[in-house]
């Protein structure tokens, strides 16, 4: 980050680290087991002391969220207070303008108060849901713009910079015309120095950057994606685009993007599959296994339990992660039920025996005269579906029609 060169000081960003007992390099598991070691033994209903207690919360909240870890380990709790201030943007401090102001980066020709913010970078990650049901940490390496440390950004081996003698090191120079009583001040950027407000002696450029103050480089991002995740959940690195001089980094935006999975469908925070079954099993129960995005077996034993067609069952907290506590959704199974495409009229008079039968025929209330035997084809859902979508199809083509007439008239 181009203001850090100045900043004799390196950012405090070890206190949050030390309070959970962790290193720098402890991984979100290693954050959140510490976490709850510590908060076991220092909550305050258990006889621990508040003030201790609070610390350990506050610690937690910052590194077990990605997005906050990144920017205290970057530039401490000072930077981090900062950045929760300006989270619209900005807010950088305005001595960088001083360093960089009018470098001949388009600000848009209109007067901010602060620096511009480059433009966000976004990259799409895919994932099972199995990996989105344990959360996982994504090491990615990203190639950016930063500024050249060699020349601390300066662009000279000497570190001096020569202010242009043109423009005074403004970058642009003022035009004044005098048209009689009239004076007119333009302004455009200095040719000298094409608008940097410097010059570099060729003898003085620095060798790592060629005199350009920024340099590619190759970073390790580690992408926490947390349990149960959703993919309209963006995860941001504040400020980790590109470093350009006179303009905030953008950031740095992760769209996590589900994988399709084989058995389990996602609705928010609830999964649902579906399980064919035969009649007999809908009558008379079963037994069966679903195996669950951790790797366990669920077993399911229906018995006592008379599944009718495209029932559900709720099978609860057996859903996607909610919170780190243990707080799932719960699974849904949708059960099909497949009826035997005939039975023989032994079977049927067997069923008839056992089942509770009444016949239309037995039905003596009607006089036979009223009587009309209809034919019927049995037809499935899909052409049910198929009949309704040409009847919506109909009736739009006819509104159209009547539109176009209203039309007509108007002219
Ligand atoms: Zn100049
Ligand atoms: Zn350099």
């Amino acid at each position: 980050m181009f203001n850090n060169f100045n900043n004799p000081n390196p950012p405090n960003n070890k206190q949050l680290y030390e309070v959970l007992g962790i290193s720098q390099s402890a991984s979100p598991k290693e954050i959140k087991k510490a976490y709850k070691k510590k908060a076991l033994k220092c909550h305050p209903d258990r006889g621990g002391n508040e003030k201790e207690f609070k610390k350990i919360q506050h610690a937690y909240e910052i590194l077990s969220n990605a997005e906050k870890k990144n920017i205290y380990d970057r530039q401490g709790l000072e930077g981090l207070e900062h950045h929760l201030n300006n989270s619209g943007g900005g807010g950088m401090p305005h001595d960088i303008f001083d360093l960089f102001g009018g470098m001949g980066f388009n600000m848009g020709g209109r007067r901010h108060h602060g620096p511009r913010k480059g433009q966000s970078t976004s990259a799409t990650l895919s994932a099972t849901l199995e990996q989105i049901y344990e959360g996982y940490v994504k090491k990615i390496n990203v190639t950016k713009k930063i500024g050249c440390k060699k020349c601390k950004g300066t662009g000279t081996i000497s570190g001096r910079t020569t202010s242009c003698s043109t423009c005074n090191g403004r970058g642009r120079v003022s035009n004044i015309r005098i048209m009689g009583n009239m004076r007119t001040i333009s302004e455009t950027t200095c040719n000298q120095c094409r608008g940097s407000g410097e010059i570099i002696n060729p003898n003085d450029r620095c060798t790592i950057c060629k005199g350009k103050k920024i340099i590619q480089c190759q970073k390790q991002l580690e992408v926490n994606i947390s349990r149960g995740i959703n993919e309209h959940e963006p995860i941001i690195f504040r400020e980790e685009g590109d470093e350009l001089p006179g303009i905030i980094p953008g950031d740095l935006i992760f769209n996590i993007k589900e994988k399709k999975h084989k058995i389990f469908e996602r609705v928010g925070q609830h999964l649902f599959i579906k399980k064919t079954i035969s009649l007999t099993e809908a009558l008379c129960g079963l037994i069966f296994h679903v195996k669950f995005l951790d790797g366990t077996n669920l077993r399911i034993n229906v018995k006592n339990t008379i599944i009718k067609p495209n029932q559900f069952m709720r099978i609860k907290n057996y859903g996607m992660p909610i919170d780190d506590y243990g707080n799932n959704g719960d699974l849904f199974i949708q059960y099909k039920v497949i009826f035997p495409s005939s039975i023989n009229s032994k079977v049927q008079n067997i069923i008839k025996q056992i089942l509770p039968y009444t016949n239309e025929t037995n039905n003596n209330n009607m006089s036979n005269s009223n009587i009309i035997d209809v034919n019927f084809t049995s037809m499935t859902q899909d052409e049910i579906k198929n009949i309704l979508d040409n009847i919506n199809t109909g009736r739009n083509q006819r509104n159209q029609h009547n539109q176009h007439n209203q039309e007509c008239h108007v002219q």
